[in-house]
């Protein structure tokens, strides 16, 4: 099978186009990730590139030999640029600049010699660009999104065969008058087949930042922003799952309300910004006591609910005691360095046949009611006694 060059730059020309064109109509300067931007303008460069060498019978042929391949060589900076953005967070090292640099250099410095020479050079300086980023998808693209396994893969092929296109070209050097044609042709296509991965990456790039997109709105959705607790109807949800699942395996299921005590007056005296740093400095404080099942919830103001899958009260009241110890052993300051203290209140309830969270819920609550009636700094188990008025009350 023989491929139409023309057709298959003009391809290329078209996607990258493309490419780059529905990027800046979905408005990704907007979208403020500056990893699209970048990996719009490496679509730009490759799309002006294969269109130059398109317009290869018009134009002189340095022209093309020059403007074509800077421009791919800055295709692929902008795509190395866009990987690092994405999976490291940062613009690559300023080694990649010299790196761009150096593989520019060789362009003029190959004009004028043998055709096999300047293909293999080309794509050795092409591979050498392409490296860096491959690898880093390689190692930790494929721990990130899955559509990211897409252009881990795109790139590795891209990369595998500008390499043998370095090989083809050698053996075209040396190959007798007869057989340089064929070495010619192969080599040429399997560097067009190199960028047709490299577009087909760009595709996969747009999917894996839309997959991220995806879940960092899911975890919006669930998780509260201050102290990274899941809010109140994650918290719920996953208490109904954590019951469900207790009833299947005959395991206990604990919850626990807590209370910060009097937080009105932190407040008042320190400002609601520190008020805010005390919320996130006693979730962390109960966070750390809690296993990899448990869930940590933020019900409301300075509300917090603990799921507490395979444990019975006393295991809840257990963990509920040495959060209200590490709390109350909490050294915080307030903004003028003066000691502020705080110290919470806790209801416990284990789940019983028949409860549903609203009922398991609302039995914690009455508990922590009762330890803020005995003066608060303490944690109260729901007896049978509270279950029975509780139920009572629900039902009347
Ligand atoms: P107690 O629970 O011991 O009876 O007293 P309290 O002062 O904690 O009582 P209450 O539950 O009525 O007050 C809760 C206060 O928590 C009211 C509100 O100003 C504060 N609060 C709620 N959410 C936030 C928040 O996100 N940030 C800050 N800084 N304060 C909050
Ligand atoms: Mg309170
Ligand atoms: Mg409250």
């Amino acid at each position: 099978m023989t491929l139409h060059v023309p057709t298959l730059v003009l391809m290329l020309a078209a996607g990258f186009g493309l490419l780059t064109l529905q990027l800046w109509m979905a408005g990704c300067g907007a979208l403020g990730r500056s990893e699209l931007r970048r990996l719009s303008l490496a679509g730009l460069a490759f799309c002006l590139g294969f269109a130059l060498f398109g317009l290869r019978p018009w134009l002189p042929g340095w022209l093309v030999l020059l403007g074509g391949n800077w421009l791919l060589m800055a295709g692929l900076a902008a795509l190395a640029a866009a990987v690092s953005r994405h999976l490291l967070n940062r613009e690559p090292p300023v080694w990649h600049h010299g790196l761009l640099l150096a593989a520019a250099l060789v362009v003029p410095a190959v004009l004028d010699v043998p055709t096999p020479v300047r293909a293999g050079a080309m794509s050795v300086a092409m591979g050498v660009l392409l490296l860096p980023a491959t690898l880093a998808a390689m190692r930790l693209g494929w721990r990130g999104e899955l559509s990211f396994r897409a252009v881990a893969l795109l790139l590795l092929l891209a990369s595998l065969l500008l390499w043998l296109r370095a090989g083809l070209a050698a053996r075209w050097l040396g190959a007798p008058p007869a057989e340089a044609a064929a070495w010619q042709d192969g080599s040429r296509d399997v560097f067009l087949l190199a960028f047709l991965a490299v577009l087909a990456a760009g595709f996969a790039f747009v999917l894996a930042h839309f997959e991220r997109m995806a879940s960092q709105m899911r975890k919006l959705a669930s998780v509260d922003g201050l102290t990274g607790a899941m809010n109140h109807s994650t918290t719920v949800s996953l208490l109904a799952h954590a019951m469900e699942r207790g009833r299947r395996e005959g395991q206990p299921v604990g919850f626990v309300m807590l209370d910060l005590d009097h937080f009105k007056r932190v407040n008042d005296r320190h400002g609601h910004a520190m008020g805010d740093q005390v919320l996130k400095a006693v979730a962390a404080c109960a966070r750390a006591r809690l296993r990899g099942s448990d869930v940590f919830g933020r019900l409301g103001g300075e509300e917090f609910g603990l799921v507490l899958p395979a444990t019975g009260a006393v295991g809840a009241r257990h963990l509920a005691e040495q959060v209200r110890l590490a709390v109350e052993a909490l050294e915080l300051r307030g903004d003028g360095g003066q000691p502020l203290r705080v110290t919470l209140s806790a209801g416990v309830a284990e789940a019983a046949r028949g409860d549903t969270p609203e009922t398991l819920m609302h039995l914690a609550d009455k508990a922590l009611y009762q330890a803020k009636q005995k003066g608060r700094n303490r944690v109260v188990v729901a007896d049978d006694w509270l279950r029975n008025s509780t139920l009572q009350s629900v039902v009347g």
